[in-house]
């Protein structure tokens, strides 16, 4: 029979499955919507993958991070979306050119001796084999992707837009080439930006150095001027020493000259505000070409730039006689010469903070270069107007305002990168005129002179220009025509966006500038201007949190606490990582990742196929009595009349509120309330409950009252289906699998995901239900209570005694069945006094007591207690043990120190309990 599930829940053995069944049949492909899908009243939901480095491997933050999306996504579906989740790699600049690189370097080669061209067809080679790694990853774990519509950012149609975005912004004065200051990484050989330079505390010196002053007659006066600088090879670039105007100890020098060490060369005091007269010796030395800071300096006093490193950061030829070392050498040679000239005041030891390269870690060499910049401030403005007027809302609520104040104190973006891959910059500079020609169509001489010697920019594009303008370009942008449009209509914006907080922004950021920037310029589809409301990229922003091992630590790779998704799937199956994300997913909150989680929620995966199990070898005995479930009526929210048993009404009452509650959790990113509150649903209510009660009509011998099996089977089978849609977000296989196999392999549609999510409504008429059930549950759970503390046997069936609000009696006389079998109650007896001598429990609303005298064999009890004591005292041996041994002590973390001292007080109270009961037993 094909709905015979086999005996043991397997992850392995139906979620390969699966995943290819979901690709291969396109299931959540999302065509180009046509006038008459634009009629059908469909909202859309629209959410782009932020792109994973081609590079990239898959960790734990991009399992949480798709988690969250593909349960958004599925549920936006399956409540009547046009929901599109859009994927794709990025083609990563440094990272992917580091790659190959490194490959380059196992085979003895060198990129330069491959040259550009070359090198670049060597990297497309590689993203052949190996780019879609992390893809095929998202594919095995199910996300409900737009396959169709992948990706990469150096596309041909994508880098159509970027070209187009280039020269738009150049043409509008947005773009310009200057020399500034950058980070500059001598390993990657590159600029990187500000947000690519980490800063480690770093223990250095502070060198004073005595400049000579220079007399009137050019000849040194005798006095010195002494500098402090923590890089003093940079001297090498001096132009001038500044002084604060009003420091008295340097006042008699304002316009005099200086002899610049080593190099010889006359350089004057200047008096600028900007020095701190507390900061070392209160003279600075100022080096235009290799500190933002005198960047600044130099361009207020129209001081000169020399620049005296390479992109090596070896010392230039402008370095005099140290051209050729390196910069660790140089400065060790500076510093040897400068105290064999006696010009060495002091070396102090200093503690200050140095940039590393985020990529490979070199520190990074502030320095003067050639970039390219976009001129930030009418993008900026626009951004930030989009979140203060509330086009775009950031949950957690705190994000809009770190995003807000980074936003109003941005500086020009620097966008040019000094690498091979990448969108290289549609610039060629002429060597006839020297102008600039900026072009989409690649040209064949000067714009300004008509001269043919023009050159190409060597270098690309920011990985992120081209990643910031993803909600557009996806759409088709620039070429959005007439005929061409239906996608940009039906997608832009874009609803949601979900990322992790280190690319707010990176990426967040930019795609607010961008999108905003570019879109505007496309008029509604009527023909009408687009608001500011309509050109965002998004409406939503979620920002989740991060996963961190089982001790709250931050994983890392030093510390070894790294957690391998691919690992903990294989072991537990999908469905259970991605539940045990989803019960901890909550805004602003981070995830202790906890491997004892998911083994529960396997547990539950294995709970819901064996509820599926005992669902269909129900459904196989009432074929045999000649009974059959009407499957046309599942699919919807399943109903009951006002005479339906207590437990029929009680559990679509449920069902209907636990509908809601998610509904209204995912609404606000609450991942944890909807997982819990479907789990409580499906274990609780359900299985311990539900299923129990309803076990009591499905009776299927001869003479039975077929109606009735036939009305409660419907109900369970119903009621099921419905959760494993409820549920098919957060278990998309599971649920796939056990719903294929209800409808016999002959299902409504292809698949789980594309039916309808079961749309809740706690109507008043249910109330009743819910109440009477409650106190039902109420009474049993103080029953069974009883029954373990009096020690009556599991199997013994016994009576009750029960005084109870007249009121509330009807409820439990009509289902004195219920409390029999779930309580094991051979009677109910309604009482005013209890009889003499019983243990009672008590509630507001009835107290209850059960009615047995325990006879006991001494022999058996004897030894059993024998064998309790036994165990108990070997546990407190054990953690004795523990608990004496200093190693153990020392390297133990404190809370399971305090577990197993709590452990132990524990077995140490049962362990007297025993021992007392033993004494007391009759000899
Ligand atoms: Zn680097
Ligand atoms: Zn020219």
């Amino acid at each position: 029979m094909p709905h015979d599930l086999p005996k043991a829940y397997d992850p392995t053995a139906i979620e390969d499955h699966w995943a290819e069944y979901w690709v291969r049949e396109k299931l959540f492909a999302q065509p180009t919507p046509n006038e008459e899908d634009r009629l059908d009243g469909k909202s859309s939901f629209v959410i782009l993958l932020p792109p994973p480095n081609v590079t990239g491997r898959l960790h734990m933050g991009h399992m949480l991070n798709q988690t969250e999306m593909d349960i958004l996504t599925r549920w936006r579906r399956m409540s009547g979306s046009r929901a599109l989740w859009l994927p794709g790699t990025d083609h990563a600049g440094i990272a992917t050119q580091m790659m190959v690189e490194r490959q380059l370097t196992e085979e003895g080669k060198k990129r330069q001796e491959l040259g550009r061209e070359a090198f670049v067809e060597r990297v497309w080679e590689w993203k052949r084999h190996y780019g879609g790694a992390i893809l095929d990853q998202m594919r095995r774990l199910g996300a409900s992707v737009d396959w169709d519509r992948e990706y990469f950012t150096m596309d041909e149609r994508l880098s159509v837009a970027v070209r187009e975005a280039f020269v738009r912004l150049y043409e509008q004065g947005l773009i310009y080439r200057g020399a500034y200051i950058v980070n500059w990484c001598p390993r990657c050989q590159t600029a990187i930006s500000d947000l690519e330079v980490i800063y480690d505390e770093h223990k250095g010196h502070l060198w004073e150095i005595k400049y000579p002053v220079i007399g009137d007659d050019r000849k040194g006066t005798g006095e010195f001027l002494t500098v402090a600088t923590t890089r003093p090879e940079t001297m090498l670039g001096d132009v001038a020493v500044a002084v604060h105007p009003a420091d008295e100890r340097y006042k008699h020098l304002h316009g005099k000259k200086l002899r610049l060490p080593l190099m010889g060369r006359e350089i004057p005091v200047i008096t600028d505000d900007w020095v701190s007269p507390d900061f070392g010796t209160g003279a600075v030395k100022v080096t235009p070409a290799h500190d933002p800071n005198d960047f600044a300096l130099g361009q207020r006093h129209h001081l000169p730039s020399i620049s005296i490193m390479d992109d090596t950061a070896h010392i230039k030829a402008e370095g005099g006689k140290y051209a050729g070392l390196d910069r660790v050498l140089a400065r060790k040679h500076v510093v040897a010469d400068l105290e064999e000239l006696g010009l060495l005041a002091g070396i102090k030891d200093h503690i200050h903070n140095v940039g590393h390269c985020d990529r490979c870690k070199t520190v990074v060499e502030p320095r003067l270069s050639l970039q390219w910049f976009i001129k930030i401030q009418p993008l900026a403005d626009k951004a930030i107007a989009a979140v203060k007027e509330g086009h775009i809302k950031f949950t957690p609520e705190m994000y809009a305002k770190t995003y807000l104040n980074w936003m109003e104190n941005i500086h020009d973006w620097c966008i040019s990168r000094q690498l091979w891959w990448g969108h290289r910059i549609p610039a060629w500079q002429c060597a006839t005129c020297h102008k600039l020609t900026v072009a989409r169509e690649d040209p064949s001489k000067c714009a300004h002179c008509g001269s043919e010697k023009i050159e190409q920019s060597t270098d690309v594009l920011d990985t992120w220009f081209s990643s910031g303008l993803l909600p557009v370009s996806v759409f088709g942008w620039p070429n959005i025509t007439p005929e061409n449009r239906a996608d940009f209509d039906a997608f832009y914006p874009t609803s949601l966006l979900v990322t992790g907080f280190d690319i707010l922004f990176f990426w967040v950021a930019r795609m607010i500038m961008l999108g905003c920037w570019f879109s505007t310029d496309v008029p509604m589809k009527d023909g009408s201007a687009r608001s500011l409301a309509d050109s965002v990229p998004f409406r939503e922003v979620y920002i989740h949190a991060l996963v961190r091992d089982a001790n709250r630590e931050k994983m890392s790779k030093t510390k070894g606490n790294v957690i391998d998704p691919i690992e903990i799937v294989k072991q537990y199956g999908t469905d259970a990582v991605r539940f045990t994300l989803a019960s901890m997913a909550s805004p602003g909150t981070d995830i202790a990742f906890n491997v004892a989680r998911t083994e529960g929620y396997r547990a539950f995966a294995n709970k819901i196929w064996n509820a599926a199990r005992f669902m269909f070898m129900n459904i196989d005995r009432a074929a045999d009595a000649g009974i059959t479930v009407d499957k046309a009526l599942l699919g919807a929210m399943p109903a009951a009349g006002p005479d339906a048993p207590l437990e029929t009404r009680w559990i679509i009452a449920e069902l209907n509120a636990t509908a809601e509650k998610v509904d209204q959790a995912l609404v606000n990113y609450r991942f944890d309330d909807a997982a819990n509150t479907i789990y409580q649903f499906f274990w609780g209510s359900f299985c311990d409950w539900y299923l129990e009660i309803a076990k009591l009509s499905l009776d299927f011998s001869e003479g039975a009252d077929k109606v009735r099996t036939r009305d409660a089977l419907t109900t369970l089978v119903g009621a099921f289906e419905a959760s494993l849609r409820l549920l098919s977000p957060f278990m998309p296989f599971l649920t796939e699998e056990i719903w294929h196999a209800v409808y016999d392999g002959n299902p409504p549609a292809k698949s789980i995901a594309l039916t309808r999510f079961p749309q809740g409504a706690s109507s008043e008429s249910d109330k009743t239900a819910i109440e009477e059930m409650t106190l039902l549950q109420g009474l049993i759970v103080e029953i069974r209570a009883l029954r373990k503390e009096i020690g009556v046997e599991e199997k013994a069936v016994v009576p009750i005694e029960l005084r109870i609000d007249p009121q509330l009696k009807a409820a439990i006389g009509g289902n004195l069945a219920i409390i029999e079998r779930l309580a094991r109650v051979s009677e109910v007896q309604f009482v005013n006094e209890f009889s003499a001598g019983l243990a009672k429990h008590s509630t507001p609303q009835f107290e209850v007591a059960v009615v047995y005298e325990r006879k006991i064999d001494v022999a058996t009890e004897r030894a059993k207690l024998g064998k309790d004591i036994a165990n108990q005292e070997k546990i407190i041996a054990n953690a004795d043990r523990q608990l004496n041994n200093p190693g153990f002590l020392a390297k133990a973390p404190e809370h399971i120190v305090e577990g197993l001292k709590k452990q132990r007080n524990e077995a140490q109270q049962l362990l007297d309990k025993l021992r007392r009961d033993l004494h007391s037993l009759p000899e």
